[in-house]
């Protein structure tokens, strides 16, 4: 028999276990090139939150090497049930991969600009007349997914795979990028060379409202800068407050965002350049290296999410099988947020306005 007890005492525990595999995983990412598989491997599965790619990740490598799975990469992750409405059926002794899904509860108030007049509602209950209803994420639980290949059923087609020839970028990605940094309110500049641009590739410059690109690099490289700074324009500007921080950190998200836009189009992502993983996340006092490091990675993922949303090009599959309506995968972000915790807020005086006067290169 179960009390409910020893159900919760259950669940804590496979949550702490959870936990330990996430920090594992993230001990794992040291090299910068670490790093970039890392966000390549995220945005074939970019519709999760990064600490759960990170953890399909590390479980599928599991079940590649215990030789249970064939592909060393998962194609399509989804839960028990959701392959069962896509009429497929895991497999007898393949072991799920578990992830942290959210939590949520019903919230009521009658003056809902008051933060403090938000009550939780029971599981049936009703809100009294005239109380607006909020959904919110109270915590996470343990969930599990498989692999399309640990199931059986009808062949799914395979995910998009966009091909690319070297040098070339994918179509509409560079007009879309453009109409997107033209939106943010930056006025697109090409110039000649690096020399122009105290030798960079592209600079965003936040008082001037400009971003100057080389034009004299191959049209991958330039869609790529152009992803750079697009993200520097929505990530780091003077109004960004809290959320602009180390430069260190700004160059890594910057360079991670236009890998992932990259990879998301199928583009070769072994040339983008991001130091070690330890010598950025060290940079924020007072705050743990590992969870810098999964901070980082969802801004990073909420960031291209936000571009690759805007675009209509043609994209790699995002790890949800076709036919499948996943539940909302921003309520999954907001379950990173609370269990990754968010990125230092500690930005002085000083450097604030340090900030302002700064342009920001690609190096
Ligand atoms: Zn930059």
């Amino acid at each position: 028999m179960t009390s409910i007890d020893d159900r919760r005492e259950a669940r804590e525990a496979k949550l702490d276990e959870l936990h330990e595999k996430l920090t594992e995983a993230v001990d794992q990412l040291v090299s910068g090139e670490d790093w970039a598989k890392a966000l390549a491997f995220a945005a074939q599965f970019r519709s999760r939150s990064f600490n759960n790619t990170l953890l399909i990740w590390m479980q599928h490598t599991a079940a590649h090497e215990a030789g249970l799975v064939p592909d060393p990469m998962p194609s399509y992750v989804a839960g028990y049930k959701q392959w069962q409405q896509l009429g497929h059926q895991v497999e007898k002794g393949q072991p799920g991969y578990q992830i942290l899904a959210p939590v949520t509860g019903r919230f009521a108030s009658s003056t809902p600009s008051d933060q403090t007049s938000w009550r939780r509602l029971n599981r049936n209950e009703k809100p009294r007349p005239g109380e607006q209803v909020r959904s919110k994420m109270v915590g996470v639980r343990p969930a599990y997914v498989w692999d399309a290949a640990q199931t059986s059923g009808d062949p799914i087609p395979a995910p998009p795979t966009p091909k690319l020839l070297r040098g070339e970028a994918p179509s509409g990605l560079r007009a879309g990028i453009t109409r997107q940094i033209e939106a943010a309110g930056f006025q697109l500049h090409a110039v000649a060379n690096a020399g122009a641009i105290y030798g960079a590739n592209g600079v965003t410059n936040y008082g001037e409202k400009t971003v100057s690109v080389r034009d004299d690099m191959d049209p991958a490289a330039q869609v790529k800068t152009l992803a750079h700074e697009l993200a520097h324009v929505l990530m780091h500007g003077p109004d960004q407050g809290d959320a602009r921080q180390h430069r260190g950190i700004g160059e890594v998200e910057a360079e991670s965002v236009a890998l992932m836009v990259g990879a998301a189009h199928g583009m070769d992502t072994t040339g983008y350049t991001i130091p070690y993983v330890s010598t950025w996340a060290a940079q924020v006092d007072g705050e743990e290296p590992s969870k810098v490091v999964r901070a980082t990675g969802e801004r990073v993922r909420a960031t291209a999410m936000k571009i690759l949303d805007q675009l209509d090009t043609q994209m790699t599959g995002d790890g949800t099988p076709p036919g499948l309506e996943r539940d909302s995968p921003r309520q999954d972000s907001k379950a990173v947020e609370r269990t990754g915790a968010s990125p230092s807020t500690r930005t002085t005086a000083a450097s604030q306005q340090l900030a302002l006067a700064d342009v920001r290169g690609l190096r």
